[in-house]
Order: structure tokens, then C-alpha cells, then sequence
């Protein structure tokens, strides 16, 4: 199924359902289904799920990339971050500032034979550079002015370990009237952690909660819920 089908079909307007509308709404009635079915498994079955989807996703992972590059005709395997400068309130003017980061840093590098956690910053920034299609004047110069401060996360993905629903504290513990818990690792129920979203909510949630506010923060939103949204993931997931 492609855009183009589904733009066409909602073009014809009225009429009897092509069948791209009829095998949408039977993945999208599966998909409620399996929805309803995952409500009832046990937190090990939950567990027993999640790992192993973790571990076929990351078997793919370079397949994956390599579709994400080609569909939007854009990128590489290393996400850089280009904000807008300045990133700091007491920048310099004529200094910028990036930051990126490699998925794999135990592995070799194509530019430079040896694992990223073994590199100095500059030969962080040589393979990196190594992606892009600089001539080598401007690669040269870019080396030539750039200070690169190296930084290992080896946590960073915690944040995603599979746990029990009691793993992690409330944000206000029951009958807690002093006490909570902001950040990454305290529970909200339905919200992704990873995101400054979600520490922004424990903190919102913790004040109003103590200080027995009336403005709570917006109800996290349940795009799986959502038929519109399950229907458009289904239908990513079926494009060729
Ligand atoms: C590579 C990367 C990319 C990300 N991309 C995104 C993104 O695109 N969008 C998004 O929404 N989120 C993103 N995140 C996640 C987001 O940055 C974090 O979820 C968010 O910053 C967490 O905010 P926080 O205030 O809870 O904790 P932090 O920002 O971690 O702040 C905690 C602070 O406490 C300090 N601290 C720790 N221990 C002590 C101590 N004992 N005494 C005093 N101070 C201490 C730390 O130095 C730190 O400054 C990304 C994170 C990473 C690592």
C-alpha cells in the first residue's frame, strides 16, 4: 500500500469500500484485538514480549536505518544535532555549537578501524566527517577548528529496562503530603519516558499534587488508542 492509494481512495469519495479501506479496517480490528488480548497478559508474558521485540528490532537495526535514510533520501547512521545557536546564554558569537551521537560505540568505525569509546575527540569527529560529503578543503578546516569533548552514557538507555508495574515510585506516593518524585524514573502511567516532556510532567504533577493546585498538567495523550493512528502506523508498516 502506498500514499498514493489511500489519497486516491479517499478522493473517489462515496461509494462501496476499496478493498485497501477493507484490509485496513481488518488490520486495524486485529490490532484492537491484540490490543485488548495484551491487557490481559501477565507482567512476564509483558517482560517475555517486550525483549524479544527489543532484540528483533536491534537484529534490524541497520536494515531499519538503512530504509529510514532511503525513504527520506536523507542522513546516516549518526544523528548530529544542529540547534540554533546560540546553545549557551554566554556563547561567544563566532563559536557554534553541535552535539550528536553514535548508536554503536562498541563497534569499529568505517574511517577510523577502532571502536568510538577508544577514540580521541578528534577522531570522533574525523569518522563523522567521514559520512558527510565535504570536499576536503572544508573537512580540513572543520577539523582544523573544532574542539570535540567525547562523552560516554553507558546508563543512558536504563530508562528503557523492562520492569514491574511497582518497579518504579509514584510520582507522589500514596499518602505521601511532602514528599515526591520527579524525573525519569518516577512512574507515570501511559507516558513515554526519554523525553523532557515527561520530567516537565513529574514536576508539574508533583507541585499541583502537594500544594493542592487546581491546574494539573494535560491528560498524556494515547495515540494507541486511537483508530486514526493505528490505521496510519498500520499503514506505514505495510508501505513498500
Ligand atoms: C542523547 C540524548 C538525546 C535526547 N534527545 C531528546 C529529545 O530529542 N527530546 C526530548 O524530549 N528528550 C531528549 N532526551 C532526554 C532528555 O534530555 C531528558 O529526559 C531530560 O533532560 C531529563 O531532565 P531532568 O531534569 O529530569 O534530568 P537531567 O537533565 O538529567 O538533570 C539532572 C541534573 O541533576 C544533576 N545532578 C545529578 N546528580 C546530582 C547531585 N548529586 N548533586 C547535584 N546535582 C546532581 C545533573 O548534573 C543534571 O544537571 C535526550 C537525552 C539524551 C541523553
Amino acid at each position: 500500500m502506498t500514499r498514493h492509494d489511500v489519497g486516491t481512495e479517499a478522493a473517489a469519495g462515496a461509494g462501496a469500500p476499496s478493498d485497501i479501506a477493507v484490509a485496513v479496517d481488518r488490520l486495524v480490528t486485529a490490532g484492537l484485538k491484540s490490543l485488548a488480548d495484551y491487557e490481559s497478559l501477565t507482567q512476564e508474558q509483558v517482560d517475555h514480549i517486550v525483549k524479544k521485540a527489543s532484540v528483533a528490532a536491534l537484529d534490524q537495526h541497520t536494515a531499519l536505518a538503512r530504509l529510514a535514510v532511503e525513504e527520506t533520501g536523507r542522513g546516516v547512521f549518526v544523528t548530529v544535532v544542529a540547534h540554533r545557536q546560540p546553545v549557551y546564554r554566554d556563547q561567544p558569537e563566532d563559536v557554534s555549537v553541535r552535539w550528536g551521537y553514535g548508536l554503536f560505540p562498541g563497534r569499529a568505525g568505517n574511517q577510523t578501524p577502532k571502536p568510538m569509546t577508544m577514540c580521541s575527540g578528534r577522531e570522533v569527529l574525523e569518522e563523522v566527517l567521514h559520512h558527510f560529503p565535504f570536499d576536503e578543503r572544508t573537512a580540513a578546516r572543520i577539523l582544523e577548528t573544532s574542539t570535540v569533548v567525547p562523552c560516554v552514557m553507558p546508563y543512558i538507555t536504563s530508562q528503557f529496562l523492562a520492569r514491574r508495574r511497582d518497579d518504579r515510585p509514584r510520582v507522589v506516593p500514596e499518602g505521601s503530603v511532602n514528599l515526591a518524585f520527579i524525573g525519569q524514573f518516577a512512574e507515570v502511567p501511559d507516558d513515554v519516558v526519554f523525553t523532557v516532556e515527561y520530567s516537565v510532567r513529574t514536576a508539574w504533577t508533583a507541585v499541583a499534587r502537594l500544594l493542592k493546585l487546581d491546574r494539573h498538567p494535560p491528560e498524556v495523550y494515547k495515540g494507541h488508542h486511537d483508530p486514526r493512528v493505528l490505521a496510519s502506523a498500520l499503514e506505514t508498516m505495510h508501505r513498500r
